[in-house]
């Protein structure tokens, strides 16, 4: 038996919750984790049609980019589209969950989709992640190194990509003067004393903290355990926003545009000065990433593709780069083809089907002139 649940954790070992957005809603929006599924509809967004299809197909599973529900509803009686979804979904017990930033910033995500279906090589993370470390230092008697580095040892910790129990050790002396009250493991009071001590330096898990500094207290011989902090960034390389990477050989600009045009079916493509003749490094961003120009041009793009780029945002481009607004739904229709890939393959036998309506929001009128 599969349980949406089954099907939520596969499609997270790529896109872990904890990789969404703060502003985001990603996850299980509606539903029971632990029903039984009966066949999964994919899909960029929730709407009142999308939800029928899966009933007629009698999928109780809707896997979607764009999460239905965004901000808290307080009412629930039907007044509009979310209201409805949400009551039509649980009306007919189905479970609507959601993969979105999350699944944005990873690779073979969203925008690596994009860049594939461009042809982008040596692609890389426009955006990388920074993740918070903490560099714990404390001072150990040569004594006692043995009795406190296993424990922590046993613990695991010290942290570093595939490897944990991860350590520096430098040898040296250690002052100190235990005053009127102390109860000094070593020394008298009033009396200062010199101790040969190791300094160990180990990287901590923020989550880790409190068990590490228990751990390290109760193996550690001194009532007082000297250590510090020092709080430092580490950038990944395997998650953050966008894409960044290059064609096989230049591409005539406009040549490039016809290419975008034909992959993703786009009846018009908004862009700024045509700065650069020929296309060779390409960012993309899928949905609203105009946030990430910087970063382009940073990363010296040719070319930035994304959607949803206001007026003003294409004064940005500065004739250093070429934005490309592409539509946010155009940009990110190739979403349920990755939910597609990474559910079949560890559900080969099972129902998973890419939804057959078009859930964009936006119309064009391309009148004669
Ligand atoms: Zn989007």
């Amino acid at each position: 038996m599969i349980k949406t649940q089954h099907i939520i954790e596969v499609l997270e070992v790529l896109a872990p919750l904890n990789l969404q957005e703060s502003y985001d809603n990603a996850g299980l929006i509606v539903g029971d984790p632990e029903m039984e599924a009966t066949g999964v509809l994919l899909t960029l967004d929730v709407t009142e049609e999308i939800i029928d299809e899966a009933i007629d197909n009698g999928f109780n599973v809707i896997i979607a980019h764009h999460p239905i529900i965004f901000s808290g509803l307080k009412k629930i009686n039907g007044k509009n589209m979310v209201e409805r979804c949400v009551m039509k979904a649980i009306k007919n017990n189905i479970a609507l969950y959601a993969s979105h930033t999350n699944m944005d910033s990873v690779f073979g995500g969203v925008n690596s989709k994009i860049a594939d279906k461009i042809g982008l090589q040596n692609q890389e993370i426009l955006r990388p992640n920074y993740s918070k470390i903490l560099k714990f230092t404390t001072f150990i008697p040569r004594t006692h190194i043995k009795e406190v580095t296993n424990a922590l040892t046993e613990n695991g910790f010290g942290h570093i990509g595939q490897y944990d129990c991860c350590s520096f050790t430098t040898e040296g002396i250690g002052q100190f003067r235990p005053l009127k009250g102390a109860n000094p493991y070593i020394g008298t009071e009033n009396k200062i004393e010199s101790v040969e001590k190791i300094r160990f330096e180990c990287l901590v898990r923020q989550s880790e903290l409190t068990h590490f500094i228990n751990t390290l207290k109760e193996s550690h011989p001194y009532e007082e355990v000297a250590y510090d902090l020092v709080e430092t960034q580490r950038k990944e390389t395997t998650s953050g926003l966008g894409m960044v990477g290059t064609l096989s050989e230049p591409m005539d600009t406009n040549e490039f545009l016809q290419l975008l045009n034909k992959t993703f079916d786009i009846p018009v493509i908004k862009h700024s000065h045509v700065c650069k003749s020929k296309i060779e490094k390409v960012a993309v961003c899928g949905g609203s990433g105009v946030g990430f120009l910087n970063d382009a041009i940073r990363h010296n793009a040719d070319i930035f593709i994304t959607g949803d780029v206001k007026y003003h945002d294409f004064f940005n481009a500065e004739n250093k780069i070429i934005i490309a607004d592409i539509g946010h739904f155009e940009s990110e229709q190739f979403t349920k083809e990755v939910f597609y890939e990474i559910l079949t393959k560890k559900f080969p036998n099972f129902a998973v089907r890419m939804s057959s309506i078009s859930s964009n929001a936006i119309n064009y009128f391309i009148g004669e002139k």
